[in-house]
């Protein structure tokens, strides 16, 4: 398997906005929107605006943009559904569980004792709402 960036990936087609997505932040950096198969209320995904493949070639600007942007969804997505904390991940490469193959963390606020669920198709409706929760809790 090659481990060169492929730019037809699903999350360079977003950032070319050939396939949509619940944008929930940016900057000139980063980009923040919905993941459609959501492990919790709330789960978005913050990816570099810039290609990089994951964590082994990310290079330390393109982590340190993304963590910036990550500290600020997850404080708006903590206060918008008044979570307990945050889970944050990472999958790179396949046999690390990743599936995409543009760099992406993953942002999931936490309820004390609440599982996530299962990775599943979401309510659309549910998730364009969720987002203008953590837009509007971005202020
Ligand atoms: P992984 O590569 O395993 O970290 O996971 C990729 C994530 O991307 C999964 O959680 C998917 O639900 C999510 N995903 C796949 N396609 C889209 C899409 N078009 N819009 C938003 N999220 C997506």
């Amino acid at each position: 398997m090659s481990d060169a960036y492929d730019d037809q990936n699903i999350f360079a087609k977003i950032l070319r906005g050939e396939i949509p997505s619940f944008k929930v932040y940016e900057d000139d950096d980063t980009l923040c929107f919905m993941d459609i198969n959501p492990r919790t209320d709330g789960h978005c995904l913050v990816i570099p605006k810039t290609p990089c493949r994951n964590i082994l070639d990310a290079t330390p600007a393109q982590l340190a943009a993304c963590m910036k942007t990550v500290n600020i969804v997850a404080n708006a997505a903590k206060k918008a559904f008044d979570a307990d904390g945050i889970t944050l991940s990472q999958f790179s490469e396949a046999a690390g569980g990743q599936e995409v193959f543009h760099l992406h963390f993953h942002i999931h606020p936490r309820h004390t004792g609440v599982p996530m669920r299962p990775l599943a198709p979401g309510d659309m409706d549910a998730i364009k709402r969720h987002a203008e929760m953590i837009v509007a809790a971005l202020g």
